[in-house]
């Protein structure tokens, strides 16, 4: 309880008044609650004694038909309030996560799984927030009445009756909370398998056309049932413990009825108690069970959300390995920028991809980058965007080391071109201004034209509003990967970097658009790692990767004079296209 608490404190402190508020109309409604049982009792004994009058019946007919109404007005006023601070708390605690997740680096993306992350910022959160508000409203409320009603029964009937009937149910609830603890890990166990679900889902809602085309439908959904089995099984099984033990409490309550019952019977007889009095006293311990069930349905859910804590908990504290510095130097332009024995290994990899890598970039030239592919060209051209720190090495950019810079002014720097393209469910337009979402309509306009995508736009329905992403049209790949081109050069980047991005447009396409660049970006720097050897061919240096090492560099008449990798496939590439 107190793990949920202290994630959730800084939230009651912001909304202190409004569970001041919360709390007052509890002990409003926990009176009212209780109050029938203690008119009933006082008019048995007034019917017994004979002194029931007319008003006095009016009275009490009037009051007792008053409380539920104002019972209803309160829990209606309560009801909202609570359920409203439970969104909010929901709302934010979501916001916090994913404010976190955008702060997290490309390490943290590849450890866990999208479906994993999903099912923690859903299933999760849910728990946690649904327990915060139990634990602070339900145990509020039912302890409130538990406590009002022992009290009332022990000073105005008898505290040895009390003491006697009410001293079986903590020890009831003792031993049914230590069962529940128990559990924790199979509800644990329950989250793994749940998120494995969810990714699982995920991978066949995205991947549903590659499905479809290998005919894998049937395959996928058997891998599909499969999950969900594996998660209902996990659930059953949490459910069985709930469900041999919850039937604990009838007992529990029947033993508390009849020791109530026996012992009230002697002391009538002993004319220690009256008739309305064990009456009134045998209400109080009905309306016990019901509190005493949620509290113990409480710790259930708290139970639950303890261990979703820990998995949101796992998440929130990890930090970001590639960050900020507090003196970290801004950068709007560069002179230079010097890869120096660079070598890089993917976090999770053994051996490294790209291996002693030495080279350097001027501003404004055009460099290109070629070999086979898996050579680690797109892992070397990436280490500008700063998604991960270099294995060994360093990048210098004018004289510093690139971690020197702000991370985001060095991201601002460049314009990345992918292999794959990512479209947002948005206009074509919004699509594009991502790259800039303040451009101008003339930097817009550029743009396009260097990506060769105005040409595109008569084929689309609604021009540059027509809608695309999952609920609209799709493009083609060319399309794509000309919007993509599009969407780094309203950025107008220092640096532009086609990481593979003509390979979907025709040789005639590519070439209006290295020859627009060629135009348009005078005194910039292009970075174009390319396959065919046309994209390249006016660089001003181009390296050649092979096997994560630089194995060829110059110009593109000077490779064609050496013997080696660039030269073979210029061949064979002459070769093809004749
Ligand atoms: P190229 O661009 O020359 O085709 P890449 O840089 O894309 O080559 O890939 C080089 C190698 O790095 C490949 O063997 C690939 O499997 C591996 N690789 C690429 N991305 C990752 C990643 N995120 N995690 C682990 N290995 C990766």
């Amino acid at each position: 309880m107190k793990h949920i608490f202290s994630k959730i404190g800084w939230f009651v402190k912001e909304n202190w008044k409004t569970y001041v508020v919360l709390f007052l109309l509890l002990i409003a409604i926990s009176l009212i609650s209780l109050a029938p049982a203690y008119v009933l009792g006082l008019s048995i004994d007034t019917i017994v004694s004979g002194g029931l009058t007319k008003e006095s019946l009016l009275m009490l007919v009037f009051g007792l038909g008053m409380l539920p109404l104002a019972r209803y007005f309160l829990s209606f006023i309560y009801n909202h309030l609570s359920q409203k601070t439970a969104q909010t708390l929901t709302f934010q605690m979501r916001k916090r996560y994913l404010s976190h997740l955008f702060d997290m680096d490309s390490q943290f993306y590849e450890k866990y799984d999208k479906g994993d992350l999903i099912a923690r910022i859903t299933a999760d959160l849910d728990a946690i927030a649904q327990a915060a508000s139990s634990m602070l409203e339900g145990i509020i409320f039912n302890v409130g009445v538990i406590i009002f009603a022992i009290t009332v029964m022990s000073l105005t009937i008898s505290w040895e009756l009390t003491l006697i009937s009410v001293s079986i149910m903590p020890i009831a609830l003792t031993i049914l909370n230590s069962i529940r603890n128990k559990k924790r890990k199979y509800i644990k166990k329950h989250r793994e398998i749940y998120a494995d679900m969810t990714e699982k889902v995920l991978e066949s809602v995205e991947g549903q056309k590659a499905i479809r085309a290998y005919v894998q439908e049937d395959n996928d959904l058997e891998k599909q049932y499969q999950a969900i089995n594996n998660d209902i099984e996990s659930w059953r099984y949490i459910v069985k413990f709930e469900n041999w033990f919850n039937p604990l409490f009838e007992v529990v309550y029947g033993i508390a009825y009849i020791l109530a019952f026996a012992f009230g019977i002697y002391y009538i007889m002993q004319q220690q108690m009256t008739l309305g009095g064990l009456i009134t006293f045998v209400s109080y311990i009905g309306m016990l069970y019901g509190p005493i069930i949620s509290i113990s349905n409480i710790f259930a859910q708290i139970n639950n959300a303890t261990i979703s804590v820990d998995r949101l908990d796992e998440i929130m504290q990890q930090q970001p390995i590639v960050h900020d510095e507090m003196d970290s130097k801004p950068i709007v332009t560069f002179e230079s920028i010097e890869f120096k024995d660079v070598t890089f290994k993917y976090p999770f990899d053994k051996q490294p991809v790209i291996k002693q890598i030495t080279f350097t970039i001027h501003h404004g030239q055009t460099i290109g980058i070629v070999g086979p592919t898996g050579a680690g060209k797109s892992t070397l051209i990436r280490q500008l965007l700063r998604e991960f720190n270099v294995t060994d090495g360093q990048v210098f950019v004018d004289g510093l080391p690139i971690g020197t810079y702000k991370i985001e002014d060095i991201r601002n720097l460049v314009g990345y071109v992918p292999q794959s393209h990512m479209l947002f469910r948005r206009s074509v337009e919004d699509n594009i201004l991502i790259g800039n979402p303040k451009a101008s309509n003339q930097a817009f306009d550029r743009a396009v034209k260097i990506a060769d995508f105005e040409k595109d736009l008569i084929y689309l329905q609604n021009d540059l509003q027509t809608m695309v992403g999952e609920a609209g049209a799709t493009l083609s790949g060319g399309q794509k990967q000309r919007l993509s081109i599009a969407r780094a050069l309203v950025k107008d980047p220092q640096i532009l970097i086609l990481d593979d991005s003509l390979s979907a447009v025709d040789a005639k396409t590519e070439d209006t658009i290295i020859e627009h660049l060629k135009d348009f970006r005078k005194g910039k720097t292009n970075i174009i790692v390319a396959h065919r050897f046309s994209a390249v061919r006016d660089a001003d240096m181009i390296y050649v990767l092979e096997n994560g090492r630089i194995t060829q560099k110059g110009t593109h008449h000077d490779l064609l004079r050496q013997e080696g990798w660039y030269k073979m496939q210029y061949i064979q590439q002459m070769t093809m296209s004749r």
